[in-house]
């Protein structure tokens, strides 16, 4: 139980407490202003910001992110490829972090986007968890699903492909 010091004479006070047992001031309603002051705050950020709609929001890099699994295969072959000619095959899963960079980056541009739109992308939650990214994405824009599924479908043919 976390003690607080009463504003008015300085007794300390259960945050829990209704009133101060010193001089009976209302400890509790010292709890709603507060509360009430969190709240004028953020509402004023999001009015600075000026939240974009969703539909208004520029989905191409999101696209280009659900077809990484797709883009970061070729690349792979195509560094493979210039550096190690016809024996790429062999070395082409070393470069397996060519696919997770590209994953990653993109995410990352998607994300700086959005936040430059004014939306609070924190509940998206880390560039490295895409599938994740992308599907609270969708869910916080009001999109369906079909950048998540697209990503998980890829990522599932690319998984089995290397196996
Ligand atoms: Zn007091």
């Amino acid at each position: 139980m976390a003690l607080i010091f009463c504003p008015e004479c300085g007794n300390q006070v259960s945050e829990h407490a209704l009133q101060c047992g010193n001089c009976s001031f209302p400890i509790a309603s010292l709890k709603n202003i507060q509360s009430t002051n969190t709240t004028g705050a953020s509402g004023l950020t999001n009015h600075q910001n000026k939240v974009v709609q969703p539909q208004k929001v520029n989905n191409t890099i999101v696209w280009f992110l659900a077809f990484a699994p797709l883009i970061g295969t070729f690349l792979q072959g195509f560094i493979t490829g210039a550096i190690y000619g016809d024996d790429w095959y062999y070395y082409y899963d070393k470069f397996w972090l060519v696919t997770v960079v590209l994953n990653v980056i993109l995410s990352s541009i998607d994300e700086s986007k959005l936040n430059a739109l004014g939306y609070d992308t924190d509940e998206l939650g880390s560039n490295w968890l895409v599938p994740i990214y992308l599907y609270r994405r969708a869910k916080m824009l009001g999109h369906d699903q079909a950048y998540f599924w697209v990503w998980i479908v890829l990522f599932t043919l690319d998984f089995f492909s290397l196996l």
